[in-house]
Protein backbone atom coordinates (compact mmCIF):
# COMPACT_ATOMS: atom_id res chain seq x y z
CA UNK A 1 0.00 0.00 0.00
CA UNK A 2 1.26 3.74 -0.69
CA UNK A 3 1.95 5.32 2.42
CA UNK A 4 0.06 8.84 3.52
CA UNK A 5 2.28 11.58 4.23
CA UNK A 6 3.11 10.94 7.26
CA UNK A 7 3.92 7.46 7.51
CA UNK A 8 6.45 8.63 4.63
CA UNK A 9 7.96 11.11 7.22
CA UNK A 10 8.94 8.27 9.57
CA UNK A 11 10.33 6.15 7.20
CA UNK A 12 12.23 8.97 5.79
CA UNK A 13 12.82 9.37 9.30
CA UNK A 14 14.16 5.68 9.96
CA UNK A 15 16.73 5.57 7.22
CA UNK A 16 18.40 9.30 7.70
CA UNK A 17 18.63 7.76 11.50
CA UNK A 18 20.29 4.52 9.76
CA UNK A 19 23.05 6.99 7.72
CA UNK A 20 23.84 9.16 10.77
CA UNK A 21 24.36 5.64 12.65
CA UNK A 22 26.25 4.57 9.99
CA UNK A 23 28.44 7.78 9.69
CA UNK A 24 29.18 7.64 13.54
CA UNK A 25 30.96 4.66 13.62
CA UNK A 26 32.75 4.98 10.18
CA UNK A 27 33.64 8.55 11.37
CA UNK A 28 32.23 10.27 8.03
CA UNK A 29 30.03 13.32 8.57
CA UNK A 30 26.04 12.77 7.73
CA UNK A 31 25.81 15.48 5.54
CA UNK A 32 27.83 14.50 2.63
CA UNK A 33 25.51 11.55 2.29
CA UNK A 34 21.90 12.14 0.53
CA UNK A 35 19.25 10.74 0.26
CA UNK A 36 17.29 10.08 -3.11
CA UNK A 37 13.96 9.22 -3.17
CA UNK A 38 13.39 6.21 -5.34
CA UNK A 39 9.98 6.64 -7.38
CA UNK A 40 9.51 4.45 -9.93
CA UNK A 41 6.33 2.33 -10.05
CA UNK A 42 4.99 5.25 -7.41
CA UNK A 43 2.45 7.72 -7.67
CA UNK A 44 3.07 11.50 -8.38
CA UNK A 45 2.46 12.26 -4.84
CA UNK A 46 5.83 10.11 -4.24
CA UNK A 47 7.29 13.34 -5.81
CA UNK A 48 5.38 15.26 -3.91
CA UNK A 49 6.24 14.20 -0.04
CA UNK A 50 9.69 14.15 -1.12
CA UNK A 51 9.58 17.76 -1.94
CA UNK A 52 7.20 17.98 1.13
CA UNK A 53 9.93 16.43 2.94
CA UNK A 54 12.96 18.79 1.90
CA UNK A 55 14.99 15.91 -0.54
CA UNK A 56 16.45 17.44 -3.62
CA UNK A 57 15.53 14.69 -5.77
CA UNK A 58 13.74 11.88 -7.09
CA UNK A 59 15.12 8.83 -9.32
CA UNK A 60 13.32 7.01 -12.13
CA UNK A 61 14.28 4.11 -14.01
CA UNK A 62 12.58 4.88 -16.88
CA UNK A 63 12.55 7.70 -19.30
CA UNK A 64 8.96 7.41 -20.26
CA UNK A 65 7.70 7.23 -16.79
CA UNK A 66 9.82 9.90 -15.58
CA UNK A 67 9.01 12.13 -17.89
CA UNK A 68 5.16 11.33 -17.49
CA UNK A 69 5.63 11.56 -13.91
CA UNK A 70 7.10 14.67 -13.92
CA UNK A 71 4.88 16.12 -16.42
CA UNK A 72 1.87 15.37 -13.56
CA UNK A 73 3.25 17.23 -10.48
CA UNK A 74 4.63 20.74 -9.86
CA UNK A 75 6.56 19.22 -7.31
CA UNK A 76 10.04 21.42 -6.53
CA UNK A 77 12.71 18.54 -6.93
CA UNK A 78 15.17 18.07 -9.50
CA UNK A 79 14.68 14.17 -11.50
CA UNK A 80 17.45 12.12 -11.88
CA UNK A 81 17.17 9.06 -14.23
CA UNK A 82 19.19 5.73 -12.62
CA UNK A 83 17.91 3.27 -14.67
CA UNK A 84 19.15 1.82 -18.14
CA UNK A 85 19.30 4.37 -20.90
CA UNK A 86 19.13 3.87 -24.58
CA UNK A 87 20.95 5.79 -27.08
CA UNK A 88 17.48 6.56 -28.75
CA UNK A 89 16.10 7.86 -26.07
CA UNK A 90 18.96 9.87 -24.88
CA UNK A 91 17.27 13.40 -26.62
CA UNK A 92 14.25 13.11 -24.56
CA UNK A 93 15.92 12.15 -20.80
CA UNK A 94 18.97 14.54 -21.73
CA UNK A 95 15.76 17.46 -22.40
CA UNK A 96 13.86 15.99 -19.32
CA UNK A 97 16.20 14.98 -16.41
CA UNK A 98 18.46 17.23 -14.48
CA UNK A 99 20.83 14.17 -14.09
CA UNK A 100 21.51 11.07 -15.94
CA UNK A 101 23.52 8.13 -13.86
CA UNK A 102 23.04 5.47 -15.85
CA UNK A 103 26.10 6.22 -18.73
CA UNK A 104 27.49 3.34 -19.58
CA UNK A 105 29.02 3.82 -22.87
CA UNK A 106 30.75 5.81 -25.25
CA UNK A 107 27.86 5.70 -27.67
CA UNK A 108 25.48 7.29 -25.36
CA UNK A 109 28.05 9.69 -24.25
CA UNK A 110 27.74 10.96 -28.08
CA UNK A 111 23.95 11.18 -27.84
CA UNK A 112 23.47 12.81 -24.58
CA UNK A 113 26.63 15.43 -25.36
CA UNK A 114 25.05 15.98 -28.98
CA UNK A 115 21.74 16.11 -27.17
CA UNK A 116 22.48 18.81 -24.71
CA UNK A 117 24.17 20.82 -27.31
CA UNK A 118 20.97 21.12 -29.70
CA UNK A 119 19.33 22.07 -26.03
CA UNK A 120 21.75 24.41 -25.37
CA UNK A 121 22.28 23.23 -21.74
CA UNK A 122 25.19 21.18 -19.98
CA UNK A 123 23.94 17.93 -18.61
CA UNK A 124 25.09 16.49 -15.69
CA UNK A 125 25.93 12.67 -15.70
CA UNK A 126 27.19 9.87 -13.49
CA UNK A 127 28.81 6.95 -14.91
CA UNK A 128 27.41 3.83 -14.01
CA UNK A 129 30.44 0.73 -13.45
CA UNK A 130 29.53 -2.94 -13.17
CA UNK A 131 31.84 -2.61 -10.33
CA UNK A 132 30.43 -6.17 -8.77
CA UNK A 133 30.60 -7.85 -12.56
CA UNK A 134 27.56 -8.86 -12.72
CA UNK A 135 26.36 -10.52 -15.75
CA UNK A 136 22.87 -9.31 -14.86
CA UNK A 137 23.70 -5.61 -14.75
CA UNK A 138 24.20 -2.93 -16.94
CA UNK A 139 27.33 -0.64 -16.25
CA UNK A 140 30.50 -0.70 -18.21
CA UNK A 141 33.34 -3.04 -17.09
CA UNK A 142 35.75 -1.35 -14.88
CA UNK A 143 38.62 -2.03 -17.18
CA UNK A 144 37.07 0.39 -19.32
CA UNK A 145 36.49 2.79 -16.95
CA UNK A 146 39.31 5.10 -17.34
CA UNK A 147 39.07 5.21 -21.49
CA UNK A 148 35.06 6.16 -20.76
CA UNK A 149 36.12 8.38 -18.22
CA UNK A 150 38.54 10.33 -20.43
CA UNK A 151 35.71 10.38 -23.24
CA UNK A 152 33.42 12.09 -20.91
CA UNK A 153 35.64 14.52 -19.78
CA UNK A 154 36.24 15.46 -23.12
CA UNK A 155 32.71 16.74 -24.19
CA UNK A 156 31.74 20.22 -24.03
CA UNK A 157 28.21 19.70 -23.02
CA UNK A 158 28.45 17.00 -20.61
CA UNK A 159 29.85 17.20 -16.57
CA UNK A 160 30.88 14.29 -14.91
CA UNK A 161 30.04 14.24 -11.10
CA UNK A 162 30.88 10.73 -10.33
CA UNK A 163 30.44 7.22 -10.63
CA UNK A 164 27.50 5.11 -9.91
CA UNK A 165 26.97 1.30 -9.20
CA UNK A 166 24.11 -1.68 -8.19
CA UNK A 167 25.59 -4.35 -6.03
CA UNK A 168 24.51 -7.68 -6.99
CA UNK A 169 21.56 -9.54 -5.11
CA UNK A 170 22.86 -11.76 -3.17
CA UNK A 171 22.36 -13.06 0.26
CA UNK A 172 26.21 -12.61 1.20
CA UNK A 173 26.47 -8.98 2.85
CA UNK A 174 30.62 -9.13 1.61
CA UNK A 175 29.48 -9.08 -1.62
CA UNK A 176 27.76 -5.60 -1.44
CA UNK A 177 30.66 -4.43 0.47
CA UNK A 178 33.44 -5.64 -1.64
CA UNK A 179 31.38 -3.92 -4.57
CA UNK A 180 30.96 -0.95 -2.85
CA UNK A 181 34.93 -0.86 -1.77
CA UNK A 182 36.00 -1.61 -5.76
CA UNK A 183 33.93 1.66 -6.99
CA UNK A 184 35.58 3.88 -4.35
CA UNK A 185 38.84 3.11 -5.15
CA UNK A 186 38.22 2.88 -8.72
CA UNK A 187 37.03 6.75 -7.76
CA UNK A 188 40.12 7.54 -5.98
CA UNK A 189 42.41 6.48 -8.31
CA UNK A 190 40.95 8.22 -11.56
CA UNK A 191 40.50 11.35 -9.73
CA UNK A 192 43.87 11.36 -8.91
CA UNK A 193 44.93 10.51 -11.90
CA UNK A 194 42.75 12.82 -14.27
CA UNK A 195 42.21 15.57 -11.81
CA UNK A 196 38.87 16.00 -11.83
CA UNK A 197 36.38 15.83 -8.67
CA UNK A 198 34.07 12.90 -9.29
CA UNK A 199 32.92 13.74 -6.02
CA UNK A 200 29.35 11.88 -6.00
CA UNK A 201 29.38 7.89 -5.63
CA UNK A 202 25.98 7.12 -5.99
CA UNK A 203 25.77 3.35 -4.31
CA UNK A 204 23.19 1.79 -1.96
CA UNK A 205 19.41 0.79 -1.86
CA UNK A 206 17.19 -0.17 0.85
CA UNK A 207 18.70 -3.39 1.08
CA UNK A 208 22.74 -2.43 1.20
CA UNK A 209 22.25 0.70 2.58
CA UNK A 210 25.08 0.72 5.20
CA UNK A 211 27.53 -0.85 3.85
CA UNK A 212 27.39 1.74 0.69
CA UNK A 213 27.56 4.48 3.63
CA UNK A 214 30.67 2.69 4.55
CA UNK A 215 32.39 2.47 2.18
CA UNK A 216 32.08 6.43 0.98
CA UNK A 217 28.95 6.73 -0.68
CA UNK A 218 27.48 10.14 -1.44
CA UNK A 219 24.31 9.29 -2.54
CA UNK A 220 21.89 6.27 -1.50
CA UNK A 221 18.75 5.78 -3.63
CA UNK A 222 15.96 4.43 -1.61
CA UNK A 223 12.62 3.37 -3.07
CA UNK A 224 11.25 0.09 -1.06
CA UNK A 225 12.23 1.76 2.75
CA UNK A 226 10.09 5.04 1.92
CA UNK A 227 7.46 4.24 -0.24
CA UNK A 228 6.94 0.25 0.65
CA UNK A 229 7.36 -2.78 -2.01
CA UNK A 230 6.53 -2.15 -5.89
CA UNK A 231 4.36 -5.51 -5.85
CA UNK A 232 3.47 -6.50 -8.88
CA UNK A 233 5.11 -3.35 -10.90
CA UNK A 234 8.99 -3.27 -12.36
C1 LIG B 1 14.78 0.59 -7.89
C2 LIG B 1 16.15 1.12 -7.76
C3 LIG B 1 16.66 1.57 -6.53
C4 LIG B 1 15.86 1.49 -5.23
O1 LIG B 1 15.79 0.18 -4.77
P1 LIG B 1 15.09 -0.19 -3.36
O2 LIG B 1 15.61 -1.54 -3.06
O3 LIG B 1 13.61 -0.16 -3.59
O4 LIG B 1 15.53 0.83 -2.37
C5 LIG B 1 17.93 2.07 -6.49
N1 LIG B 1 18.69 2.17 -7.61
C6 LIG B 1 18.25 1.75 -8.82
C7 LIG B 1 19.14 1.88 -10.00
C8 LIG B 1 16.97 1.22 -8.93
O5 LIG B 1 16.54 0.81 -10.14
Amino acid sequence: MFPTYEEFCLRADTVRRQIAEECVRTRRNPREVELLAVTKTHPPAAAEYAARYGLRAVGENRVQEGVEKRAQTTAAVEWELIGHLQSNKAKLAAARFDRVQSVDSEKLLNHLDRAAADLGRNLRVLLQINAGRDPAKFGAEIEDTPRLLEAALAKPNLRVEGLMTIAPLSSDPDVAQRTFGTLRELRDRLAAQTGAPLRELSMGMSGDLAAAVAAGSTLVRIGTALYGSRENAG
